[in-house]
């Protein structure tokens, strides 16, 4: 048995595309087939019937009707698949045999451009990766509002910092990217991305550069600033085929690209980024509860997506954040224009996602419309834009183009009030063209005629009630009850009997017909194609209203963290140029604004690159510490992305890297446990912290046994404050209050706690910062207040006072000495009853006490003294 014809054109066209789906168009239905369909039908849960393709078991099949598709295709595509879409190339009527079918569009999670899935304030991003020799170069594209941008980079930990900050839907990457080391099904699974490894072919130096020529109208790449980007350029030459691939259109939207070094921003690694919740909460991934929900007062989507991508890179030059800091202050200064401003923004639509509706044909006449509607708020932005002296508006408004000649075409061609449907003619208003004028006056003239006509025939053959009629089957006629048909003249040619009536036609009506009929069809036609005419000439403007959308977004960005700076009080940080963190009275800008009152209370933040290089922040459970770090690294990131801050008076400098050890979180999803994640971070901050970053760290070591905790703990602060090794500027919270005493034995160390206040049994939290190391952690009081029942925190405090003394760096040290001083046994308190013996008894090794009779106490540190408790340990 052979497939029926049908079938196996179906098949040739699926095996064109074998990693997606195949709505394939049969009349007013997509239909899917065989695994396509079973797969389908249970996702959507839709009804899995069959069809007969000419084999002996009827093809499985599903289907959906064609006007309710997208929200089927955005389904699919969001659960991480690929829709290949395959239209009816031809009229079915008309067609000579098999209708033509042919794929116009393949959907992909990193190339939807529906708005049924985008978030309007977030960007959709798709990766390309071409790993080669152990780099990586990137393109990094949104085709929904056409930004594209590329970098190069070494280290796979730099590439999950990159996929972190730009969290994309799709990847594609080389062959070779899939043997790099990197598991690419732990990137789908732990960040839900689709990745698809692409033929060797898309990833050529010269065709890149070829492609990169081609698309941007230059002769050399070069020109487009990518001449030290060798491996992102072929990266972006594969991204642009595929995304040519997928949308079957020349991408028109992207008109720019831009390459940035992995300097260039300030670094900002995957669980800092996640950890002081930049722009959405760690744990519900919300926008409300992170810092961007606090700033993002923007009032368009443009507005929004620049915010948060000011908030994915913040500067590290100081001069380009005193420029956007000045932009933002002379909003703050000017109450009026920047309320004025706000107004004008509130009704400009998103831009950027029109005009990639426009330049691929999907743009229907509301969309052209509201690009108009928008583009009108555009001249008196610029008026008020005028008074504004800073560089960074100046340069931004002199940028900003009104755009009058297109508010012009789009207003004059197309109607307020169309139909939605583009076929169905009334889109185009009447002025604008005169070959539609005409045809519409033929409309309504033919009307007039028809009704002429009639008054005519009536009276000639005295039928009182002759009538011209229209159907669409029969067209116009005129129709005779029963009761009159022998009045009817012999040029009335019958068309149609019915019981009561006939109808009839005459030549004169046919020709009115012919004209009628033939006005309308060629209207509708006509107005179709003139609208299309006035969208190209709208496309082909792409450049300019890209770029004035970008203006519009940087104006509405600014506006934004002004607004914020105004309403939330916040203060023009100094940008200082001597490694200096200087703040008075800070405030957490996310904790302050949940309180929604003043009861947040400020502190002060003092860092420099001498003698206060590192604080160590003790204090109990819930005083406020990790708020205190988080607040100081927040504001500095505020004043790195040109905002205010929050604060009585800051002066900053600039910070090459923030890094965030903050809590033990579980990263289950790669299996790995809470002590190996919190190692690698800690790993990561010593290997790249430098001088100039701002390094905090909350209760590091917690994951291990006291002792290694504390060992650990103690060498990672005695490494980051040598100025030698790093030296970098540090906030570190900790439990183990040993570690106050490394002030004054350590330079550049100096201790801090939050007060508390003792009232009888329990704790008030004063959440105040001061000098000094706290003396105790009031663990009871917390777990009190947090409800443990009191048998169990009495017996606690029981506890307590059987092991009083027992601290442990003291006990390290007796210990240490008690060996030496020939193996006199130290008992725990817990041992001096049971009678249990010290593990120094049982040893019994020459060499061991050889070792420790060398030590020389006098001189050691209570680290060194575990440290090498610990060695000696390891040889029993
Ligand atoms: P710690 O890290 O010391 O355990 P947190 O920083 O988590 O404590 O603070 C606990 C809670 O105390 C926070 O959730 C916050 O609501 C509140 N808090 C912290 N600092 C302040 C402050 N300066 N003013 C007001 N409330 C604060």
């Amino acid at each position: 048995m052979a497939l029926s014809p049908m079938m196996s054109k179906y098949l040739e066209t699926k095996n064109e595309y074998p990693d997606c789906i195949l709505f394939y168009r049969l009349g007013d239905f997509y239909e899917m087939f065989f695994d396509d369909a079973t797969m389908v039908a249970k996702e959507l849960e839709l009804t899995l019937t069959g069809k007969d393709c000419g084999l002996k078991e009827r093809a499985p099949m599903c289907g959906v009707p064609y006007h309710a598709a997208e929200t089927y295709i955005n389904r699919l595509v969001q659960n991480g698949h690929k829709v290949a879409i395959a239209e009816q190339m031809e009229d079915p009527k008309l067609a000579k045999g098999l209708v033509k079918r042919e794929v116009v569009r393949i959907v992909t999670p990193g190339t939807i451009t529906s708005s049924g899935v985008l978030a309007d304030d977030k960007n959709n991003y798709i990766i390309s990766i071409f790993y080669i020799d152990e780099r990586f170069g990137l393109s990094i594209c949104d085709i929904s509002t056409g930004d594209f941008f590329v970098t190069e980079i070494i280290t796979s930990r730099e590439l999950f910092d990159e996929i972190q900050k730009y969290q994309p839907t799709e990847i594609i990457c080389n062959h070779a990217f899939e043997i790099s080391g990197i598991s690419l099904e732990e990137l789908k699974k732990k960040y839900n991305i689709t990745i698809t490894p692409l033929d060797n072919s898309y990833f050529g130096e010269k065709s890149g550069i070829d492609i990169l020529k081609k698309h941007f109208k230059v002769s050399s790449v070069e020109a487009l600033g990518l001449s030290e980007f060798t491996d992102a350029t072929v990266a972006s030459g594969a991204m642009l085929r595929y995304l040519y691939e997928m949308q079957k259109s020349s991408c028109a939207q992207i008109v720019s690209i831009s390459a940035y070094k992995n300097g260039d921003y300030m670094i900002v690694d995957t669980s800092s980024r996640r950890n002081l919740e930049l722009v959405e909460t760690m744990r519900e991934k919300k926008k409300n509860g992170s810092l961007l929900g606090v700033l993002d007062k923007t009032s368009t989507a443009m507005g929004a997506r620049m915010l948060r991508s000011f908030l994915e890179q913040p500067l590290i030059n100081r001069e380009r954040i005193l420029n956007r800091q000045e932009a933002v202050a002379e909003l703050f200064e000017r109450y009026i224009d920047r309320e004025e401003l706000r107004e004008y923004l509130n009704p400009v639509y998103d831009l950027e996602r029109l005009m990639a509706r426009v330049v691929t044909k999907n743009a229907n006449t509301r969309d052209l419309l509201s690009l108009s509607a928008s583009m009108k708020m555009i001249a008196p932005i610029k008026e008020v834009l005028n008074n504004c002296t800073s560089g960074e508006i100046v340069r931004v408004n002199e940028g900003l183009d009104r755009l009058e000649d297109i508010i012009d075409i789009i207003d004059r061609a197309v109607n307020e009030d169309s139909p939605l449907s583009l076929k169905e003619g009334n889109i185009i208003n009447t002025g604008y063209n005169a070959e539609i004028d005409k045809l519409r006056q033929a409309k309504t003239e033919g009307k007039n005629w028809l009704a002429s006509l009639e008054a005519d025939e009536k009276e000639k053959t005295g039928i009182k009630n002759l009538k011209i009629k229209y159907n669409k089957v029969f067209g116009y006629y005129f129709e005779v009850t029963n009761s009159f048909k022998d009045m009817v003249p012999d040029y009335f040619v019958r068309k149609q009997t019915l019981t009561n009536a006939e109808r009839y036609t005459t030549d004169n009506l046919k020709e009115l017909e012919n004209i009628i009929l033939g006005a309308e069809d060629k209207l509708n036609n006509l107005e179709y194609e003139v609208f299309t005419e006035v969208r190209d000439t709208v496309a082909d403007n792409v450049n300019r209203i890209q770029s004035s959308a970008k203006s519009l977004a940087y104006i509405d960005a600014i506006c934004s963290l002004a607004t914020v700076a105004y309403n939330n009080n916040y203060t023009r940080p100094q940008i200082n140029t001597n490694g200096v963190i200087d703040i008075k009275d800070g405030r957490h800008p996310v904790v302050e604004s949940m309180l929604g009152d003043d009861s947040f209370i400020a502190n002060d933040t003092y860092l420099d690159q001498n003698k206060k290089r590192m604080s160590i922040i003790t204090g109990p459970n819930m005083a406020g510490k990790s708020t205190y770090m988080r607040q100081t690294a927040l504001i500095c990131m505020m004043a790195q992305i040109g905002s205010f801050v929050p604060a009585s008076q800051a002066s900053l400098c600039v910070c090459d890297r923030i890094f965030t050890r903050v809590g033990a979180s579980d990263d289950l999803a790669s299996g790995q446990s809470t002590f190996m994640v919190e190692m690698t971070e800690v790993a990561n901050i010593l290997r790249n912290a430098t001088r100039n970053s701002l390094v905090i760290l909350d209760e590091i070591g917690r994951g291990t046994s006291t002792f290694d905790g504390l060992a650990i703990a103690w060498a990672v602060v005695e490494h980051i404050s040598n100025i030698k090794l790093i030296g970098a500027k540090t906030l570190f919270a900790t439990h183990y209050h040993e570690l106050s005493e490394l002030e004054g034995t350590l330079p550049g160390v100096n201790n801090y706690c939050i007060l508390v206040k003792e009232r009888g049994d329990n704790i008030v939290f004063l959440r105040k910062i001061v000098t000094g190391g706290a003396d105790k952690s009031y663990g009871i009081q917390v777990a009190k207040l947090a409800g443990v029942p009191e048998s169990v925190t009495e017996r606690a405090k029981e506890l307590i006072e059987e092991l009083s003394g027992a601290d442990i760096a003291t006990r390290a040290r007796e210990i240490a000495e008690a060996a030496v001083s020939k193996r006199k046994p130290v008992k725990r308190p817990d041992e001096v009853e049971s009678g249990q013996l010290s593990l120094f008894d049982a040893v019994n090794n020459d060499s061991i006490i050889e070792e420790i009779s060398k030590i020389d106490i006098t001189s050691m540190t209570p680290m060194d003294a575990l440290n090498t408790l610990y060695a000696l340990q390891n040889k029993i």
